[in-house]
């Protein structure tokens, strides 16, 4: 079966990250036919817009797309085309595994934890107003539907790949109304799956225990914003940005993407780990269903880390994008 994949290269680093990922899709010989269209400053050039139609029917027909990163605009009026994406394709459920590969040196070694991340509402409605000169207000939107579904999400995935622990994170000593409400959607959806076991954290605490004792935690359940702040603390365990993969669910299509950003600072050196990206696609292999494809991929880029020889500066070797890509395409078509 050929699968149809939107392919949007990104900014910044994406385009050399993203063109890796698909190097070693198509080395695993499964049958895709890419539409490429991209978003963000590459696009406005050539469609005189940020975010083009063209784009938005293509990952409505194709319903998947492998995505690279989108520089985020600081300046006023720039909203996160990111942010716009998920919330227009309602990809609520915001997907982050993170593990240790071989070879990269970290704190901690055997940490096998995922980062489920509500992913359309809280502070990210970009809800935001000035009341009075020097005065802002930025809402916070927690609803009910939002928490369960990706509570319910959560608790499937434990549920079906036999995770041992969901833990929710939270403040609600503070926000006793907004992540109250998140909690009780949780427990709520917890009483139903007794067979997964359950507890909740406080966010501050959490991230001193995350620094101290990470191997304790499972699975992380989490609004939005925290979930961003937490993602990146888990990246910062494993090794850095270039090795988490993710992706963004909704009931009737996923983007698939790696939790870094367009990284200006080492765009079109050819120097950046591509790992991120080529393991957001070994999920996205999985959603299209193609699991030896997956598997064969997985294990190529554990192979490369466990030889060590073809490393990116970031995890301390001296290849480049394109050698540690070969690589990877090599031990993929090794017997
Ligand atoms: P954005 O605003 O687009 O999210 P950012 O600058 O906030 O971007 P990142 O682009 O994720 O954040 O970069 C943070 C740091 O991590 C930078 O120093 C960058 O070089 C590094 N980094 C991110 N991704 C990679 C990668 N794939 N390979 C190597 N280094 C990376």
């Amino acid at each position: 079966m050929t699968h149809r994949i939107t392919l949007i290269p990104g900014d910044g680093i994406g385009p050399e990250v993203v063109g890796a990922a698909r190097r070693v899709i198509e080395a695993t010989g499964v049958s895709i036919q890419w539409e490429e269209i991209n978003a963000g400053g590459e696009a406005l050039k050539r469609y005189g817009k940020l975010l083009p139609e063209e784009l938005l029917e293509a990952i409505k027909r194709n319903k998947v797309a492998l995505k690279g990163p989108i520089t985020t605009q600081v300046a006023e009026g720039f909203p996160s085309l990111n942010v716009r994406l998920r919330k227009m394709f309602d990809l609520y459920a915001n997907f982050r595994p993170i593990k240790n590969l071989p070879n990269v040196p970290c704190r901690f070694g055997d940490l096998d934890l995922i980062v489920v991340r509500e992913n359309t509402e809280d502070l990210y409605a970009g809800l935001e107003h000035e009341v009075v000169p020097g005065v802002v207000e930025s809402l916070k939107i927690i609803t009910e539907k939002a928490s369960t579904r990706i509570a319910r999400f959560a608790f499937d995935y434990a549920r079906q790949h036999h995770r041992r622990e969901i833990c929710a994170i939270h403040k609600a000593n503070i926000m006793k109304l907004s992540d109250g409400l998140f909690l009780n959607c949780v427990r709520a959806v917890a009483q139903e799956y007794s067979d997964v076991k359950y507890r909740e954290l406080i966010v501050d605490n959490t991230c001193m225990q995350l620094v101290m004792n990470p191997q304790q935690f499972d699975i992380l359940l989490l609004e939005n914003l925290y979930g961003d702040i937490i993602s990146d603390l888990g990246a910062g365990l494993i090794g850095g940005l270039g090795l988490v993969p993710g992706a963004n669910i909704g009931i009737d299509g996923a983007i698939f993407e790696a939790v870094h950003g367009s990284a200006p600072d080492i765009a079109g050196k050819g120097i950046a780990n591509p790992t991120a990206v080529m393991l957001t696609s070994v999920l996205m292999l999985e959603y299209l269903k193609e699991s030896e494809a997956a598997r064969r991929l997985q294990n190529a880029i554990e192979q490369v880390y466990r030889e060590g020889k073809h490393l990116t500066r970031d995890v301390g070797g001296r290849a480049t994008t394109e050698e540690f890509t070969d690589a990877v395409v090599k031990a993929i078509s090794a017997p």
